[in-house]
């Protein structure tokens, strides 16, 4: 089977946690530091907090912004269900809007559509959480600009988008967002094992990240001077969000390869659009100023010329060896948010894109054989 998605470990990964298994430290310590170090730098960001999972990135970012009970945070449909979860979390209420169709990212003008609406009935969001499908950036100066004038926060889930850059800037460098996060788990661009990283400008909000990660505990000299050596004061309600130094010392060693992964992952995908048939499948799109890390390949099926069912196609795929996905079934979708008042919610794109898209396999040691054979399977099983 070849898999949608797989790491790329290589000698110098093992020997950097080898290094790490043989040292002083196993959970945070310098190689956490020195991960943090080179993420900012590559970024361009003021601060990088290194974090357990993209999932607890998002979860200490929101409440660190102030994100409680009675706000409110919008987001995507069409993402990981973790971006929507940590509403739940948080106690805060969540709302979707609609995505765009050639991006498959937020629409901006849904988004200013429902601000509008927002105002006059005075349940405008707190929090809007733009996430980049496939590394993709969504318009961000568009989304910058609605914060400013609607009064909310923006955090970027850039899980799909290590290395991806908008306008020319890393994604993550937060010239149109507050702050960013990023997730390392394997099938992602690079990866530590589990992990996330939170970029930013604003030290303020750093620093309450990194209480936040352990336990709101904060310790600083004058605290030790005063009170005595042992003292340290939580402030606030924290988590055990740490990353290891296993995980940081393999997360800083796969970022010297980061550029490499994305260059081929870049060629892959010119290899999928030339091969496909654009009758049969609409294939992805860069959007303006964006230059995708391409996380994932997703094909919209073109349902004028292809009259099968998606499931039968995804059945002859998985068949013929090809471990197609799905990213994402739309979050509202779900059980759990069923229960929680989305009863009969819908929304019109991201329902289309549930019923057209599929996930083809990239990943950086796909060859361009496997795509050759992946592309004429598909076409065999559409037509
Ligand atoms: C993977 C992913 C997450 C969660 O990342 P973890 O590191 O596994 O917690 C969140 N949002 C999106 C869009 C993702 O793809």
């Amino acid at each position: 089977m070849i898999p949608y998605g797989r790491q790329h470990i290589d000698d110098d990964d093992i020997q950097a946690v080898k290094d790490v298994l043989q040292s002083d430290f196993l959970t945070q310590g310098p190689a956490v530091t020195k991960f943090e170090d080179i993420y900012k730098s590559y970024i361009k960001s003021n601060h990088a907090i290194a974090v357990s999972s993209a999932t607890a990135a998002l979860h200490i970012v929101a409440k660190a912004m102030g994100i409680g009970p009675g706000k409110r945070i919008w987001t995507s449909p069409i993402t990981f269900v973790a971006t929507s979860n940590i509403a739940f979390y948080l106690g805060a209420d969540i709302d979707f809007i609609d995505i765009d169709l050639d991006s498959f990212n937020m629409s901006t003008e849904e988004l200013e559509k429902k601000l509008v609406k927002a105002k006059l009935e005075g349940t405008l969001p707190d929090l809007v959480i733009p996430v980049h499908i496939s590394g993709n950036s969504c318009n961000m100066q568009k989304i910058w600009e609605l914060s400013q004038e609607y009064g909310f926060s923006v955090l970027e889930d850039a899980s799909h988008g290590v290395g991806a850059e908008y306008d020319n800037d890393k994604v993550g460098s937060c010239s149109y967002s507050h702050a960013a996060v990023f997730s390392f788990h394997p099938v992602k661009i690079i990866t530590s094992g589990e992990g996330g990283m939170i970029t930013c400008n604003d030290a303020d909000l750093a620093e309450k990240c990194y209480q936040l990660r352990t336990h709101g505990i904060h310790r600083t000299d004058e605290m030790k001077k005063s009170h005595g050596a042992w003292y340290y004061s939580m402030e606030d309600l924290g988590y055990n969000y740490r990353m290891t130094d296993v995980q940081a010392a393999l997360g800083a060693s796969q970022m010297n390869k980061l550029d490499q992964f994305i260059t081929k992952r870049r060629e892959l995908v010119e290899i999928y659009n030339k091969e496909l048939s654009e009758i049969l499948v609409t294939t992805p799109r860069e959007s303006d100023d964006s230059y995708s890390s391409w996380h994932i390949y997703v094909v919209l099926v073109n349902e004028d010329k292809v009259k099968k069912e998606k499931k039968q196609i995804f059945d002859e795929l998985l068949n013929a060896g090809i471990g197609v996905n799905l990213h994402y079934i739309p979050v509202y979708k779900q059980p759990f948010y069923q229960e929680n008042g989305f009863e009969g919610y819908t929304l019109t794109n991201a329902e289309e894109y549930y019923r057209r898209a599929i996930t083809l396999p990239l990943f950086p040691d796909l060859t361009e054989n496997e795509i050759q054979y992946i592309c004429k399977e598909l076409k065999r099983i559409l037509i």
